[in-house]
């Protein structure tokens, strides 16, 4: 099969994780018989120092174009005091909404071979886990109208959605589980709160006559927040909304113990999704050759799978990158205390790349 993929690699760290990314997606295109067609764009602090502005055009145009995108990161302390409209982050929100991209999915699973990484107690971390919140991205509290009154002093934001945004983000959430595990917990406080009332009822109403073969259940946030510690085991597929989402997926990739190995992706209506790695442009290592590529790698996998459909394809490279961890290799982010055979991001790579030839 053809596809095309738009790479954006950012600022920081970005551009050396992507390219390991690219070339695991070269790599399995000729194992797999695909052609995959790479181009290149600039977005954020680099954009900015070429253009002006933080997301050109031309780059909106090039992801348009591409069958799907993969992102590295934006952003760094180059570009801290350019104003706010200016800002590299910009180009994150610019290309969401240019793509129409409606639903974030984080995955955070325990990587067996990295459990004693794992912040849980040692009982629960054993029992290991395996989890992708979905999350609304672009309604709810965050986007809702907000103020303050005349003396300013006192501010209000408001929360609000409709049948139509729920129902798109739970489809979403209901297709991954079939690709899963089959299991969606919908999380909300509906005890308190009228729109999660209304997504609890359109949650089970769209269940109950779409996707009857998915077990559904429902948890107030508050109780979800405690059992991703208590037992993170319990659950396959979290569909919640935007600020519930913001939370819990932050918590999630906490108790995985290390966020150079957390992939995401944002999807909307068409297959074409946005793959980026959860972590930042980290320019305390930018070009030091110590940014560890798993994550990258990893949202690579989750492109073939949810983009193009290729759920061996993705299977093989998140095998690959167990096996190297498995085999005890590590990067400095990820090494034990101690540890002095650690590799450079580079050499990560070829160790990934060598499983896949
Ligand atoms: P960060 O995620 O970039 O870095 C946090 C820490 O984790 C740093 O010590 C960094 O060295 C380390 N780290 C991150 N990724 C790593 C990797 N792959 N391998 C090894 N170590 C890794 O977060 P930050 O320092 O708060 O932000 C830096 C810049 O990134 C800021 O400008 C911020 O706005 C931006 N940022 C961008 C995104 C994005 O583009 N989606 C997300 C978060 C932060």
């Amino acid at each position: 099969m053809k596809f095309r993929i738009a790479l954006v690699p950012g600022d920081g760290i970005g551009p050396e994780i992507v390219q390991a990314a690219a070339e695991v997606l070269k790599l399995v295109a000729g194992k797999f018989g695909h052609e995959f067609e790479f181009n290149t764009y600039l977005a954020g602090g680099s954009a900015l120092d070429k253009y002006g502005i933080p997301l050109p055009q031309e780059t909106i145009d090039g992801c348009l174009a591409a069958d799907s995108v993969m992102l590295g990161a934006v952003g760094g302390p180059k570009w801290d005091q350019v104003p706010n409209n200016m800002r590299p982050e910009k180009a994150l929100l610019g290309l969401r909404k240019a793509l129409g991209l409606y639903t974030n999915l984080r995955p955070a699973a325990i990587q067996p071979a990295l459990a004693e990484a794992c912040v849980l107690r040692p009982d629960i971390a054993a029992r290991g886990f395996d989890l992708m919140i979905v999350r609304e991205l672009t309604g709810g509290i965050y986007f809702g109208e907000r103020g303050r009154n005349e003396a300013g002093d006192a501010a209000y934001d408001t929360e609000a959605y409709s049948v139509m945004e729920i129902e798109r983000v739970a489809r979403r959430a209901f297709e991954t589980a079939r690709k899963r595990k089959g299991h969606v917990t919908s999380v909300d406080k509906a005890n308190v709160l009228e729109t999660s009332r209304l997504w609890r009822e359109t949650v089970h109403r769209l269940g109950e006559t779409e996707y009857p073969d998915v077990r559904l259940d429902d948890m107030y946030v508050d109780n979800a927040a405690m059992q991703l510690i208590r037992d993170p085991s319990f659950f396959d597929v979290v569909v919640t909304s935007n600020m519930f989402g913001d939370i819990l997926s932050d918590e999630a990739s906490q108790v995985t113990g290390s966020i150079g190995l957390l992939a995401s992706a944002s999807l909307g209506d068409s297959s074409r999704g946005m793959y980026e790695p959860i972590h930042g442009s980290a320019p305390d290592i930018a070009g030091k050759d110590l940014a560890n590529p798993i994550a990258t790698i990893l949202s690579a996998a989750m492109m073939l799978r949810y983009s193009f459909d290729l759920a061996e394809e993705a299977d093989y490279i998140e095998k690959a990158v167990a096996d190297v961890l498995e085999e005890g290799w590590r990067t400095a982010d990820i090494k034990a205390p101690g540890q002095e055979d650690w590799l450079r991001g580079s050499e990560m790579r070829d160790k990934i790349l060598q499983k896949l030839v």
